[in-house]
């Protein structure tokens, strides 16, 4: 959310920013809505401070006896009661119509963020390792899941319908193990991971910054009002909403939790394997941090380059991305994505996304930390993917085919199982 005085005195910037980020959003409305509650506003006080001052007329003229100038001053606080009530229901009304406007404003974006309409617009910032040359013809992560028998999508749909899958044997091994790598790396690096609540209450939704706008994305739990979150970040910043938070150093949390979308808009697109589904898995960073545009810049940089320590610990080939406005939600004020090699699409496919929101989400979800005057202020909240799995599961399984079908298991994640080097095709 932004402060509404903060939107007046940059029409222009809101307004081009809505536009970049192809969002709909009624500017003008919410200016005239703003002009009537501050009018509203300043009417209700006058009429007020006039009612208190009859109130006490009465008092005085009662006690000094004089009962008819009493009695007047009464019928006047009777009238004004009247007019007040009728303004305040106005003043409510134009309240909370702005505070509905104002959830639709979206967050201005970074200087060298890239001014774009969708995510061809996105640039090229550099590429890391390189797409393995096979010397035979490579297989797709659902050939390569069926002939090992770890990857069931068939029985998957039977049971979840489309978009479902299922992991057995060594796919849940390897599921396991890069989710256990993720938290493991995330904890050496100074992060409280935790397993957080993924039915949540659309409060924590709204002040997160995903409803109103992304409702349709989310499912709801029929009677219960409440729903699945599509990621831990709305847990771990709900948890410390309404607090006032401690920020000597940043805070760094990161979250393990199955993750819930309903793909809406997505038809026809990815339905082959495993990469765009309805139900999956994610370690998730969220880093708070204090308002300074210098701190934030540094978090989104150390929780990009901890994303693409996962990935080189994973020897996995990706490129890193600079997200362009139309590619960009409403809360995000620059983001990064991370796109890995996966041969089975001849294509990088985004893995990760790292994004700095300021304190957008901060100030819908009202967390603040004092600064060093001891004045309370928002904190800047960002976070990015640690490991989200199946998605990483295809470039892992194709990027590290071998010829004869076994696959091999990079040196970081065999630890987490049983000291395999690879995996060798079942007899
Ligand atoms: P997001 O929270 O939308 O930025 O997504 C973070 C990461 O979660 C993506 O980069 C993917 O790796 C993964 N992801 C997002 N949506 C899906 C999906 N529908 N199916 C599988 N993985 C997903």
């Amino acid at each position: 959310m932004l402060d509404m005085n903060w939107i007046r005195e940059n029409e222009e910037l809101v307004r081009n920013t809505a536009e970049w980020k192809r969002v709909a959003f009624p500017l003008e409305e919410l200016l005239e809505q703003d002009d009537t509650k501050r009018r509203l506003l300043q009417e209700t006080e006058q009429l007020r401070a006039q009612r208190n001052a009859l109130t006490k007329e009465v008092e005085q003229a009662l006690r000094g006896g004089d009962s008819a100038a009493g009695q007047a001053a009464k019928e006047q606080v009777r009238a004004l009661n009247g007019r007040l009530s009728s303004l305040e229901a106005k003043l409510a009304e134009a309240q909370r119509r702005c505070g509905e406007l104002l959830l639709l404003a979206p967050n201005p974006v970074s200087a060298d963020t890239p001014i774009g309409s969708g995510d061809s617009d996105n640039v090229l910032l550099r590429l890391e390792g390189q797409p393995p040359e096979f010397g035979f013809a490579p297989r797709d992560h659902v050939e390569l899941g069926e002939l090992h028998g770890i990857i069931d999508l068939p029985r998957g749909v039977k049971a979840g319908g489309p978009r479902s899958y299922v992991l057995k044997g060594a796919g849940l091994d390897l599921h396991l193990a890069v989710q256990r790598l993720a938290v493991d790396v995330l904890t050496r690096r100074g992060f409280t991971v935790m397993d957080v609540p993924v039915i949540v209450r659309p409060e924590a939704l709204e002040r997160t910054g995903f409803f109103p706008g992304g409702r349709d994305q989310t499912y709801e739990l029929t009677g219960e009002n409440r729903w699945l979150a599509g990621t831990s970040e709305v847990s771990l910043v709900s948890l410390y909403s309404d607090e006032i938070v401690e920020l000597e150093t940043p805070m760094r949390l990161g979250g393990m939790s199955a993750c819930f979308r309903s793909e809406v808009g997505s038809a026809g697109r990815d339905v082959r394997g495993l990469y765009r589904v309805h139900q999956f898995s994610k370690i998730e960073q969220v880093v708070f941090c204090r308002s300074d545009q210098g701190a934030s810049e540094r978090m989104l940089q150390e929780i990009l380059a901890n994303a693409e320590y996962i990935l080189q610990l994973l020897e996995l080939p990706y490129r890193v991305m600079a997200v362009c406005t139309g590619d960009m939600s409403l809360k995000t004020h620059k983001q990064y994505d991370i796109e890995t090699w996966m041969p089975g699409r001849e294509a990088y496919g985004e893995t990760h996304s790292a994004s700095n929101l300021l304190d957008f989400q901060a100030r819908r979800s009202n967390i603040r930390y004092r600064d060093e005057q001891g004045r309370l202020q928002y904190c800047h909240t960002l976070n990015n993917t640690a490991v989200a799995t199946p998605r990483i599961l295809i470039p892992l399984l194709e990027n590290h085919q071998q010829e004869d079908g076994s696959i091999y298991i990079p040196q970081a994640l065999r630890q987490y199982m049983n000291g395999k080097e690879k995996l060798d095709l079942p007899p």
